[in-house]
């Protein structure tokens, strides 16, 4: 399984933006910016982020269930 890097997100380009310091913030910012570079760059594609994709989590939290919940 192939971990922390950043896939172009065009359908059909393999390109991959590795994360060069999987600990480091700024490794994590700088491969998805040369990422989103690269599809304005080779595709003028320009990715509409949504309102809560502010962060990449390399840990994403899992989400509580709210309580008495049960169907
Ligand atoms: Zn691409």
């Amino acid at each position: 399984m192939r971990t922390g890097g950043f896939p172009c997100r065009l359908v059909g380009c393999v390109r991959t933006f590795q994360v060069l310091d999987q600990k480091s913030m700024t490794a994590l910012a700088q491969a998805s910016t040369a990422r989103t570079d690269h599809e304005v760059a080779d595709h003028d594609y320009h990715h509409v982020r949504l309102a809560d994709e502010h962060a990449y989590m390399p840990h994403p939290r899992s989400r509580q269930k709210p309580a008495g919940g049960t169907p």
